[in-house]
């Protein structure tokens, strides 16, 4: 039998996640005690809410990414800290992310239409575009839920899908149907700021989640575009902040005065952009959950502003933007073939991450032409620097990635 006092993973209650929730109880920011000298019901250093542009739902702004193995613990952990946005993906893990991320909501009884689902935000994501309508059943399934708070097209890469009247009568039937409340798209690489200007003049996209770190800050187009956005209302949640982080430490001074590491200091300062309403991150351990939800502790100070904004100008040119095509057909000759932002994606993984393992996996499983690093030592990378419209050193990270990844 399930009763408030069940014990969801890691020693941690239902009725502690429930009151984070702000399902029962003592809501979302206040610490709520149960009177006993035991420890209390709410969690310190709650991460804190905010409307989701006009979808007006209360999220967390931090949001756990769940591409891997779901572990039931750090979920637990997760909303007792006051994260209530989970996202998932119907490959990643081959569904079992969704089963994961299923299971746990079960546990805490978020299921269905009832008041403690409704505290939830839970969004899964197809890469099958125009066959949304024909994936989704497959994702509720695995999720257990009658439906999803909101559904993305994957990584799209054709700023004409948000434009695609398609695609909107799809989103437009799934709504009616109730199998989805909103709709919108997550996109990597190249075009994010054609994706967000397109999203800006469609009228049928509610959220979008897109690459975004400190070290974009310089980039005015992609400011445009998202201020565009934000003016819509359209929900705006930034994923991969952390890529970077490993120059920070020496850099940025104010940061390390407030005891943040590197990793705080780089959703620290994404957090500051109050357009994004949440930040989504991959964290797999408890450990990864204490840090970054305490990285949303205290105010930014003026100090850390401005030292962000230094490092940002200083640094932005050391990471590949993913645009892909540039690069490549500057160089020409075989390394046209060469999957450059993939490549240079991975190394990010493993530099940045730390995540080498699963770097060198994804390499392995690029098609044999696009990971011949031969091409790489034998292709001229002068045009391809000089064209790259972020000044990467890509000859200089490929070598680093052909040492780490191949
Ligand atoms: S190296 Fe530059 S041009 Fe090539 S994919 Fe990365 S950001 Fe784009």
């Amino acid at each position: 039998m399930r009763t408030d006092d069940n014990i969801i993973a890691g020693g941690i209650t239902r009725r502690q996640i429930l009151c984070a929730l702000g399902a029962v109880g003592a809501g979302v920011v206040s610490i709520a005690s149960n009177n006993s000298g035991a420890a209390p019901i709410v969690a310190e250093n709650q991460v804190p809410r905010v409307k989701l542009g006009k979808t007006g739902m209360s999220v967390s702004r931090l949001a756990l990414g769940g591409s891997w193995d779901i572990d039931q613990e750090v979920l637990a952990l997760a909303f007792s800290r006051g994260i209530n946005y989970i996202d998932t993906a119907e490959d990643y893990r081959s569904g079992n992310s969704e089963r994961g991320c299923g299971q746990f909501l079960k546990s805490i009884g978020a299921v269905g239409h009832s008041p403690i689902r409704k505290k939830v935000w839970l969004v899964t994501k197809s890469y099958f575009h125009h066959d949304l309508d024909k994936h989704l059943p497959g994702s509720l399934e695995r999720l257990g839920q009658e439906y999803v708070d909101c559904l993305y097209m994957h990584r799209i890469q054709d700023a004409k899908l948000p434009l695609d009247p398609r695609v909107k009568e799809t989103a437009t039937a799934l709504k009616a149907a109730g199998k989805i409340r909103y709709f919108g798209f997550s996109v990597h690489d190249q075009p994010v700021v054609e994706c967000l200007n397109a999203a800006a003049d469609s009228d049928f996209i509610d959220v979008i989640m897109f690459r975004y770190d400190c070290h974009y800050y310089p980039r005015e187009d992609l400011m445009k575009a998202i201020d565009r956005c934000s003016k819509k209302g359209i929900g705006l949640i930034a994923m991969k902040t952390q890529v970077g982080a490993i120059t920070m430490p020496d850099r940025i001074d104010p940061f390390k005065a407030r005891g943040l590491n590197q990793r705080q200091a780089a959703i620290r300062a994404v957090a500051i952009d109050s357009r994004v309403h949440s930040i989504c991150s991959e964290m797999t351990t408890t450990e990864m959950i204490t840090q970054n939800s305490d990285a949303f502790a205290a105010r930014v100070t003026v100090a850390e502003l401005d030292a962000i904004r230094e490092h940002a100008r200083m640094v932005s040119h050391l990471w590949c933007r993913g645009c892909d095509s540039i690069c490549r057909t500057a160089a020409g000759g075989p390394a046209k073939n060469l999957a450059v932002a993939d490549i240079l994606r991975f190394l990010m993984y493993h530099e940045h991450y730390g995540k080498e393992e699963h770097a060198r996996e994804l390499f392995a499983a690029l098609p044999p032409s696009a990971r011949d690093m031969k091409l790489a030592d034998i292709a001229d990378w002068r045009a391809a620097e000089k064209a790259c419209p972020h000044r990467v050193p890509i000859a200089l990270l490929l070598d680093r990635a052909k040492e780490r990844l191949a």
